[in-house]
């Protein structure tokens, strides 16, 4: 078994009837890009940034974030390189950062987490947008925002970055101009309504755990309510499915980060949706790898959308078996 997955690693990742499927990895620290090689990855499709603000003291400096998105962006050689900005509080504590200041966080999950930290506190947000884009030098480095839900959030990310460039321009320091932005689509609202978002960024990434988190209004890290955590729950479905179907039309390229990206039962319902895009932890990427050249796209994707008009939790599942 193992070794038939490891000769999948220069396989082609393409479904029976020649549908390309980016399989990406999913990192958390530089260290991480050893594995990424090993199981030759298609890029880096989230680089979650908080764990370098995590369990120290001190906050990262510019040049020391620099360093480490650098290294990753170099290893990669030319792939992509998707870095997303600190999606710090909730479920990611860093005591080098004061969540939400002193006060007590009556409900992190719906606090002052990831994006709307990062422009409540604009001085650490430009140091890192300094490093990312300095880091972007070096390769072909993104620039992916989590949990944004409002176009004035984009706005303003979009703005901070075209400071920190002129930054960098008056300073002489090189960058990729050409730098993409890119948004998480994780929180209901933003799925629901993606006109704003497609036309602001270059491309999004659907970060399914959060998804369903706010979808279904149970708290991610709290093992009380876990049974109900449902990535097959009717209403999840189609918030993903809209996002990739929207992208499509909008020829904005959408992926997936969450979790759902790597579960190899979930591989060929996400092909029937559409995606193309695939990221994930590097330990799964040959196992999904495998059911991408079993899937035909074509045929999935009639399947799929016969799935999409059920409400009835067991007659998802029962055609789930059949995909
Ligand atoms: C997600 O929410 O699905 C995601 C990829 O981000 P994180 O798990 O880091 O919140
Ligand atoms: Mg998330």
């Amino acid at each position: 078994e193992r070794s038939k997955l490891k000769r999948l690693k220069t396989a082609r990742a393409a479904t029976l009837d020649g549908e390309e499927v980016a399989l990406l990895a999913n990192i958390e620290l530089p260290q991480d890009v050893g594995q990424v090689k090993e199981v030759d990855a298609a890029g880096i499709g989230l680089f979650r940034t908080e764990y370098l603000f995590m369990n120290r003291d001190e906050l990262p400096t510019e040049d020391e974030q620099l360093e480490a998105y650098r290294s990753v962006a170099k290893a990669l050689a030319g792939k992509p390189v998707t870095i997303r900005t600190l999606d710090i509080g909730a479920d990611k504590q860093a005591r080098a950062l004061r969540n939400g200041g002193e006060r007590q966080e009556p409900n992190p999950a719906l606090g002052l987490r990831a994006i709307r930290y990062c422009l409540a506190e604009p001085q650490l947000f430009m140091t890192q947008l300094r490093a990312l884009l300095r880091a972007s030098h070096y390769g072909r480095v993104r620039i992916l925002v989590p949990m944004l839900a409002h176009v004035h959030e984009i706005e303003q990310t979009l703005a901070l970055i075209e400071l920190a460039k002129t930054q960098l321009r008056e300073a002489r320091v090189k960058f990729d101009e050409g730098i993409e932005v890119g948004g998480m689509i994780e929180i209901p609202a933003a799925a629901l309504v993606l006109g704003p978002f497609l036309k602001r960024l270059r491309f999004l990434s659907i970060g399914t755990n959060d998804l369903i988190q706010y979808t279904l209004a149970i708290d991610r890290t709290d093992e009380a309510v876990s049974h109900l955590y449902d990535p097959l729950h009717p209403a999840v479905l189609r918030l993903i499915a809209g996002t990739i179907q929207a992208g499509a039309r909008a020829e904005v390229p959408v992926a997936i980060c969450g979790e759902m990206a790597g579960d190899p039962t979930l591989t060929h319902l996400l092909i029937g949706m559409g995606l193309r895009q695939f990221s994930m932890h590097p330990s799964q990427i040959l196992e999904v790898k495998q059911k991408v050249v079993m899937a035909d796209a074509e045929q999935l994707a009639q399947k799929v959308t016969r799935l999409l008009r059920l409400d009835e939790p067991e007659r998802i599942r029962e055609l789930m078996e059949r995909l």
